[in-house]
């Protein structure tokens, strides 16, 4: 199903396959695909034939999420990175999109059977096997999440167990019942079920699981995080990361140093995100290989790593960021379980006579609490205003605290109007 002979592979066996699966890619996009067309027309590559070398490679533009959200609102539904007429399509799903207008992303069959080998990676990392169990308690609702991940126990041989249409303790209850060995799940939801079972006194801990793997927050990557998730389920908990738009590229092998890429379904860069050029810590920009029907090639993830400089003691020569993703470049804050950018607060308090605002942000044991301070016209009636609108723009209920004109900061160049308290 899925080929880890490339995990160990030398670097110039690595890129040579790299190159093989770029040129395929290439010449599917540049004879149908309109928005990569485009694209590479506007750089001055008219075909696949003119891309010769990795130095023509990097030469290509580097794409935002941005131009991804504006061509699908230019061309609804699905926007213009389609490769193939819209019947080669079998899934769509589309980003969790809680902080404005969902990504619709669509799978070919063989884009599908891609994410489940994608996922088979994540788990066999993990130590996941065949005969194992594994528990997803998650909605399989239309956000891609955990679908793929279900994909990928199934291609690596595993039992897979849907959690959906359950509450906790049902869940639990399932767990127990068909001897789940591996639980796949957000962080936040692994220490939640330990709440929940600790209120049934259940001994989580006594129950098989023997495995975690956790995506969607850094939350398994931070050391305190990752200690509660370990001691109260007695697994061993694994950080991955992944992207609808792009696939599940990021994995943790035994040796837990960090994020392995994967190096033979994606092509990584780290760069300096102000000027672009190749850098040690930066933003990440990957090209996934097996999406053909819609691609993403160089593009900004928006996520910060640090390259590690040493070989990592589990053999896999793909290469590896130290510390999983450190963040998130626009500093993303994850309020009551939703995802929230400053940004997206700013691009509604910015709506009101709002002279100048700061987003205090506190942590209330694994989740940000905000507090939005305003020099709001108006006063109490002003910051209610500008309350009702962000509960309206995000779907959330956040304090919002009229403050005196003139008492916040005031900046030149690079506002930071995110505060941590
Ligand atoms: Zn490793």
């Amino acid at each position: 199903m899925f080929d880890r002979a490339l995990e160990t592979a030398d670097a110039t066996a690595l890129r040579n396959h790299q190159w093989r699966r770029v040129q395929t890619l290439a010449h599917a996009v540049t004879s149908a695909n309109a928005f990569w067309t485009a694209k590479w027309r506007a750089a001055g590559l008219a075909s696949a034939e003119d891309l010769r070398s990795w130095d023509d490679f990097a030469r290509l533009p580097l794409i935002s999420k941005r131009e991804l959200v504006e061509d699908q609102a230019e061309h609804a539904l699905f926007g213009t990175n389609l490769t193939y007429p819209l019947e080669r399509y079998v899934r769509v799903h589309q980003t969790s999109g809680t902080t404005g207008t969902p990504l619709r992303w669509l799978d070919t069959q063989e884009s599908w059977d891609w994410w489940a080998r994608c996922w088979g990676f994540v788990l066999a990392g993990a130590g996941v096997r065949p005969g194992d169990r594994a528990f997803f308690p998650f909605s399989f609702g239309l956000f891609v999440g955990f679908w793929a991940g279900f994909e990928g126990a199934r291609a690596l041989g595993a039992l897979a167990i849907p959690g959906g249409g359950q509450d906790s303790p049902a869940r639990l209850a399932a767990m127990q019942t068909l001897g789940a060995t591996v639980l796949v799940c957000t962080p936040s939801y692994a220490l939640h079920l330990l709440q929940v079972a600790h209120e049934r006194r259940i001994d989580a801990e006594k129950l098989p699981v023997r495995i975690t793997v956790h995506a969607g927050e850094p939350g398994a990557g931070i050391p305190a995080v990752r200690a509660r998730i370990e001691t109260g389920w007695g697994a061993r908990a694994f950080d991955h990361a992944g992207m609808t738009e792009m696939g599940a590229y990021g994995y943790e092998c035994q040796a837990q140093a960090g994020l392995h890429v994967n190096e033979s379904e994606f092509v990584a860069e780290v760069i300096d995100p102000a000027t672009g050029a190749a850098a040690q810590e930066g933003e990440l920009v990957l090209t996934n290989l097996g999406r053909l029907g819609s691609p993403l090639i160089r593009y900004r993830t928006g996520d910060r790593v640090r390259l590690a400089s040493t070989p990592c003691v589990c053999g896999r020569t793909f290469l590896r960021v130290e510390g999983g993703i450190l963040g998130r470049l626009d500093d993303m804050l994850i309020v009551r379980g939703v995802n929230v950018f400053p940004s997206a607060i700013e691009a509604i308090v910015r709506r009101f006579p709002v002279a100048e605002f700061q987003i205090e942000v506190s942590r209330d044991g694994e989740l940000d609490e905000v507090r939005v301070l305003v020099e709001v016209d108006g006063g109490e009636t002003g910051a209610r205003r500008v309350q009702e609108g962000l509960r309206a723009g995000l779907g959330l209920r956040l304090e919002v605290a009229p403050v005196a004109a003139g008492s916040l900061p005031r900046f030149e160049l690079k506002a930071r109007r995110v505060v941590r308290r």
